[in-house]
């Protein structure tokens, strides 16, 4: 039986189909968006149009940016020797909210996971290789220490270890099968400064 207009009942269903919203959230966000002013509503509309049309990965480090090479990669304060491999842009804003960190960033957008049949070639490790070809001193690998993140992270270190550079991977100060950007800056630091060499 339909319950509600068939509007709405689309408007629930688009957005319950994002993720980490169930059935419940989905119709709380709908009946708060009906009740919202038109204008803002639109608003709302158009940004998500105009950010999902305009951004795009970083030329250099494949983060996600509204330009050709990100704010990182463009800053000319930014160790471009140092390159911190991170499973996703989330983890990578982790560690820019520490603004510790001098280096810059490659991002893999995921993780080797047998499991989910997720191989080498389905995550952006021939680009990483690609950048090591010119001068690097050194790969931080800060993939997460959940089993995909420990997989992907003893596969870089093969990887990299013949062309001679440094290769190191962040102190296993974060918990085992914790998301990086849900730990604090303090463990993210502690992580980084003990990082050992592999
Ligand atoms: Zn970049």
């Amino acid at each position: 039986m339909e319950y509600y207009s068939s509007q709405i009942s689309q408007l629930i269903e688009q957005l319950s189909s994002l993720p980490g919203i169930g059935t419940k959230t989905a119709q709380r966000l709908a009946f708060h968006i009906i009740d919202m002013p038109k204008d803002r509503v639109e608003k709302l509309a158009d940004t998500m149009v105009k950010a999902r049309n305009t951004i795009r990965y970083c030329r250099q480090c494949l983060t996600l940016t509204d330009r050709e090479l990100c704010p990182v990669c463009s800053n000319p304060k930014r160790n471009q020797k140092v390159i911190m491999v991170v499973e996703n842009p989330r983890d990578m804003s982790a560690y820019e909210k520490t603004g510790k960190y001098e280096g810059v960033y490659h991002v893999l957008h995921g993780a080797i996971s047998p499991m989910l049949g997720i191989g080498p070639g389905d995550i952006r490790l021939k680009e990483l290789m690609h950048r090591l070809e010119k001068d690097v001193d050194e790969v931080i690998i800060a993939t997460n220490s959940s089993l995909e993140g420990e997989t992907t992270a003893m596969y870089i270190s093969k990887l990299v270890k013949p062309t001679g550079i440094k290769v190191t991977r962040i102190a296993s100060g974060v918990p085992v099968g914790g998301d990086l950007e849900y730990i604090d800056e303090v463990t993210l630091l502690r992580a980084l400064e003990g990082r050992v060499e592999l």
